[in-house]
């Protein structure tokens, strides 16, 4: 069975959360299940063009992809974070979420100048988030290979928002 059938089957869907009227899909059981969040892991990185040498993980869920996905394919990890969790010098940008607003941060001096970085996520909605962490990552003076999603919502806008970037999604649904 392919890897996005069974995040389809794993998933699940929340009415109402975090907010009423946000419909909020789950993808904890999949990645809990040992074979799929392998395969997830293996798929998400293995069609970058050209390749990547850092991999930056959105915070939180992104952290759980991006640690299995540098630890496998012996790349660099790179955090980034929400507001006010990172020391030093950093780079904030603001966006809109679903569900209100939000800033990301990183910290530039930990991203060598001139790196090829794989963002990864696990669920595009608006592409906001993705849209801040490219924004970070070019600003920090590198170039973004890639963006891997588990799971894009469809009609949220995200992939358009993202269609300056290279992005690879596992799974779509409406
Ligand atoms: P966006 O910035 O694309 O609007 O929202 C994506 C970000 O919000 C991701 O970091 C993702 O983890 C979180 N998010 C938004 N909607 C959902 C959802 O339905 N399920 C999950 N798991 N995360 C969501």
């Amino acid at each position: 069975m392919n890897v996005s059938t069974r995040v389809l089957e794993l998933s699940e869907t929340i009415p109402d959360f975090p907010k009423p009227g946000i419909v909020f899909r789950d993808l904890t059981p999949a990645f809990a299940d040992p074979e799929t969040f392998r395969a997830i892991v293996d798929e998400l990185g293995a069609d970058v063009t050209g390749g990547f040498d850092v991999v930056a993980g959105i915070e939180a869920r992104g952290f759980l992809l991006a640690s299995a996905i540098a630890y496998a394919t012996r790349t660099r990890l790179f955090p980034i974070r929400k507001q006010g969790k990172l020391p030093g010098d950093v780079l904030s940008e603001d966006y809109a979420l679903e569900y209100g607003a939000a800033s990301l941060e990183v910290n530039p001096s930990n991203l060598p100048q001139g790196s090829r970085v794989l963002i990864v996520d696990d669920v595009l909605a608006t592409g906001g988030s993705c849209r801040a962490a490219a924004r970070l990552v070019e600003r920090s003076g590198s170039t973004v290979a890639g963006i891997g999603i588990v799971l894009a919502l469809d009609g949220l806008g995200g992939v358009d928002a993202l269609r300056d970037y290279d992005v690879s999604v596992l799974l779509t649904e409406p």
